[in-house]
């Protein structure tokens, strides 16, 4: 079997071979245009040309988010008239971080989706809806469409939300392929029924899942994706990328974690230490980069926190692949002993068909631990639900934490502030 491109099925010392060589063009072209870097470099007396491996990688401290947000203008590695689309994303302290694309970097990113559309079963025979947003400042719209064009696929632009819309587009069109939010999906099957739309025997049989995980850390469908199967007989595929790394981790048909694309980032999975995690624990995805030319990164650590798997996958591809994510490094909760992420929470919470919507709290009690609060919106829950949700806790996380039930209208509006992009489902109040 062939692969496009050829390096997904390389073996591991001729991957290593095409990253070591980029990794050295990257070092190089840090330390002639970037100002953070050049900086970076000097004040660790780091003669970029002695590190040649990847392993010569770690003589580089690592960069954080703090440090792309503080020094945002000092990362861009052109002048002002190469940028072609500027696109922003969450900073750490409320402002958002500017990233830049020049021509090179939209061709980059237009040839990481195409292959990873590729790798979760697509083909120039495909049509894809797009049910999410293509502007807003947002990359990940664009880079869809730009990659389902590169592949010769055909797309219908219909942007987020709008279920009446984005069906009356299915009907008309004809797509075989969704790229969308999980939970929107839900949405869909529920306004479907509601129509009378006989959407079992609709004419998409795929949908590409960003945003949101919808598997276990085994790779078993979580309850999310689980919700979605059992209505409608589609194949999930899930995604996870973003900006920072304007490349994607996407499944392939085996569904067993989001395939790598050396070619394009060299990933690291790092403890809190920034010393590598032994095989099979998890540490937080750290990415280096390669052939990016506006905003390149080295060891940029994503806060986003995952299993690395590196045995060679069914579909033969010898690429590692990653685990659906656990959640993010800062929101790391450690209750009454047990270290968890929010994620593990909403998975327990969206499997309760009583409860609408939800916003988990997390603050610091009086000795200074971590204690949750998870606030639900339900208008008629069973009358002994608390004790059975926290049964399901108990269950499947060793832990309980706190109930409190209200609206579904009060949980909505605490969920939506203006100028948010996403509803908030998490909020820290712990003391740092
Ligand atoms: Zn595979």
């Amino acid at each position: 079997m062939s692969f496009y491109p050829e390096i997904e099925a390389q073996p591991p010392a001729d991957i290593r071979r095409v990253q070591e060589q980029k990794l050295k063009e990257l070092l190089q072209y840090t330390a002639q245009h970037s100002a953070f870097y050049q900086h970076l470099y000097r004040a660790n007396n780091i003669d970029v040309s002695t590190i040649r491996t990847i392993e010569d990688l770690a003589q580089i401290p690592v960069t954080t988010k703090d440090d792309l947000y503080k020094f945002n203008k000092d990362f861009i590695c052109v002048p002002p008239e190469q940028v072609i689309d500027y696109v922003t994303t969450s900073g750490t302290l409320g402002d958002p971080l500017t990233v830049v694309l020049t021509d090179k970097d939209l061709e980059r990113l237009a040839y990481n989706e195409h292959i990873s559309l590729s790798c979760a079963g697509g083909s120039r025979h495909d049509v894809y809806q797009l049910m999410t947003t293509i502007d807003r400042r947002f990359m990940a719209g664009m880079a869809y469409f730009l990659g389902i064009r590169r592949m010769g696929a055909g797309v219908v632009r219909v942007g987020n939300g709008m279920p009446e819309f984005q069906w009356d587009t299915i009907r008309r069109l004809q797509p075989s392929v969704a790229i969308a939010v999980p939970s929107f999906i839900l949405r869909l099957i529920e306004f479907a029924r509601q129509h009378g739309i006989d959407y079992k025997n609709a004419s998409i049989k795929k949908i590409v899942c960003i945003g949101e995980p919808i598997r276990n850390e085994d790779f078993s469908l979580n309850t999310l994706g689980q919700r979605i199967t059992e209505q409608w007989p589609v194949q999930l595929f899930s995604t996870y990328a973003s900006t920072e790394m304007a490349a994607a981790f996407t499944e392939c048909e085996a569904g067993r974690g989001g395939h790598h694309h050396p070619e394009l980032i060299i990933a690291e999975f790092l403890d809190e230490a920034n010393q590598p995690v032994k095989p099979g624990e998890p540490g937080e995805l750290t990415v280096t980069t390669l052939g990016v030319e506006g905003m390149p990164l080295v060891r940029f650590k994503t806060g986003d926190i995952c299993v690395a798997h590196h045995e060679p996958c069914a579909c033969g591809r010898s690429t590692l692949r990653v685990s659906p994510i656990l959640g993010r490094r800062q929101q790391m909760i450690k209750f009454k002993g047990t270290t968890l992420y929010p994620p593990a929470l909403y998975n327990i919470l969206n499997n309760a068909p009583y409860i609408k919507n939800y916003i988990v709290e997390v603050y610091t009690n009086e000795i200074g631990t971590d204690e949750i609060l998870i606030n639900i919106g339900a208008t008629s829950p069973p009358h002994n639900f608390e004790k059975e949700l926290k049964d399901h806790f108990r269950a499947r996380l060793r832990v309980a934490p706190d109930i409190r039930l209200d609206t579904p209208e009060n949980i909505l509006a605490r969920q939506m502030p203006e100028m948010s992009r996403k509803p908030i489902t998490f909020i820290d109040r712990r003391h740092k």
